[in-house]
């Protein structure tokens, strides 16, 4: 019986080790010099939304060398001035499931403070014209550099799958507008329709070499809204022939706080902020009006149409109760290009995906969190209704000693998009490129 038992434990230990891949680990160890070296120099040139052409070139160039059919320049966005910088790479390998993997290619207008050798000093005029500092301050040199690594592997392991692999260089995902310029520009006319996507994020909490994931809605709908009061401008000693649009402004403001905590049901997650509030030019000007930029979060649909339709009465209700004449009345205007659904991980696939990685990166290296308010425009692929499963998953960044100070401190890791924010290159890179080699396996597998 107990050597029944020892046989038993024997062969389940020597199944796991074969599951872990060790083959796959020399394959990723033997690739992380290279990408690594890519990986720096991505982050030392940054790019912002909307412009994304020499990293999309880079991209291009390496993916091609490894026999990917790639077309470049895929994306139409509603302004002109724009110009789709989406990479789109197809590797045929038989009859089979087609699976598509994206990786977001912009970074942010920030001002890297973080002193790393190979930090970025690129600045650049915004679309305002405003010179700003650029950062990869989220990460996606990290993803670009992972869709490399992956996409150099699978195409060396031809033989252990089948079917369409589809790799996606995604521009403007801060702007969350690019998934959408892409489909936009008929992307799945253009490939052929994934059966599932894939990405990964990496993370600004999670230790490095560990994987998590949230099944289900795992990110909110983000929705910007544009509102401006309009009142009557006056010289700043006779308010008494104004109205005051600085005032309605500070009402309103306040008043919205209601619509989360008093009109949405406690079940429902929601956020309303206020982000950017601007009226006015001088100490004794009453204004005209105010111009306030608004970010809304929520997972169901008609809690977003709810709020927006809330914010539009109580613009309007206090409007009114300040006596602003009907055709000076509020415009309150939801954008129809910054907007993206929530993002929604298909529980049958996230149960098989994770049961893969935990195959794959050991089952302590797989972990479950919880749902972030954040926003991510990857779920546009999965098309409404979720028609195409998706699933994303986070790549722990950190090293533990910075955790561990944190949590000896009490003092907050940098979060994404903080100019002090770094991810440890090589740990990150491996794992993020062995997780979506195995995630995509997964699903291709002979
Ligand atoms: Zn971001
Ligand atoms: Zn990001």
């Amino acid at each position: 019986m107990r050597a029944c038992f020892l046989a038993l434990a024997s062969l389940l230990i020597a199944s796991v080790a074969a599951a872990q891949s060790p083959a796959l680990d020399a394959r990723v160890d033997q690739e992380l010099p290279s990408l690594v070296s890519t990986y720096k120099a991505l982050h030392a040139a940054p790019e912002l939304s909307h412009h994304e052409d020499k990293t999309a070139a880079l991209l291009a160039h390496e993916l091609h060398g490894f026999g990917y059919e790639v077309t470049e320049h895929v994306g139409k966005y509603p302004n002109p001035e724009w110009q789709g910088h989406g990479i789109v790479a197809v590797m045929k390998n038989g009859a089979g499931p087609t699976v598509l993997v994206r990786a977001d290619m912009d970074a942010l207008p920030v001002e890297e403070q973080t002193g790393l050798p190979y930090a970025s000093h690129v600045h650049t005029k915004n679309d305002a014209g405003v010179d700003v500092g650029v950062m990869h301050a989220c990460g996606h040199d990290i993803h670009v550099t992972t869709l490399i690594g992956t996409g150099k592997l699978l195409a060396a392991m031809k033989d252990q799958w089948h079917g369409t692999l589809v790799l996606i260089g995604q521009p403007s995902e801060e702007t969350i507008d690019g998934a959408r310029a892409m489909l936009a520009d008929g992307l799945y006319s253009r490939i052929p329709k994934p059966d599932y996507a894939l990405a990964l994020h990496d993370s600004a909490d999670l230790e490095v070499g560990k994987i998590a994931y949230t099944p289900g809605y795992a990110a909110a709908s983000s929705t910007s809204v544009d509102v401006i009061l309009r009142g009557r401008g006056a010289h700043g000693s006779r308010p008494e022939v104004s109205k005051d649009p600085i005032v309605l402004a500070a009402e309103f403001v306040m008043a919205i706080q209601t619509i989360v905590s008093r009109e949405n049901s406690p079940f429902d997650p929601a956020v309303v902020t206020v982000g950017s509030i601007h009226g006015g030019t001088k100490y004794n000007i009453i204004p005209d009006d105010v111009h306030l930029q608004l970010t809304i979060r929520t997972y169901k649909e008609e809690v977003r149409q709810h709020i927006l339709a809330s914010l539009d009465r109580i613009a309007k209700g206090i409007a009114l109760a300040g006596g602003v004449p009907e055709d000076r009345a509020p415009i309150v205007k939801a954008s129809e290009t910054e907007v993206t659904p929530a993002m929604y991980n298909d529980p049958p696939l996230t149960e098989r995906e994770v049961s893969a990685l935990k195959r794959g990166l050991g089952a302590d290296n797989v972990v479950e969190k919880p749902a972030i308010m954040g926003s991510e425009d990857f779920g546009q692929f999965g098309l409404e209704g979720h028609k195409i499963p998706t699933f994303m998953f986070n790549v722990g960044a950190i090293d533990l000693d910075r955790i561990a100070n944190s949590q000896k401190t009490g003092v907050p890791l940098p979060s994404l998009h903080s100019s002090l924010f770094w991810p440890v290159p090589e740990p990150t890179i491996r794992t993020g490129v062995k997780a979506m080699t195995v995630a995509a396996l997964e699903l291709m597998k002979k």
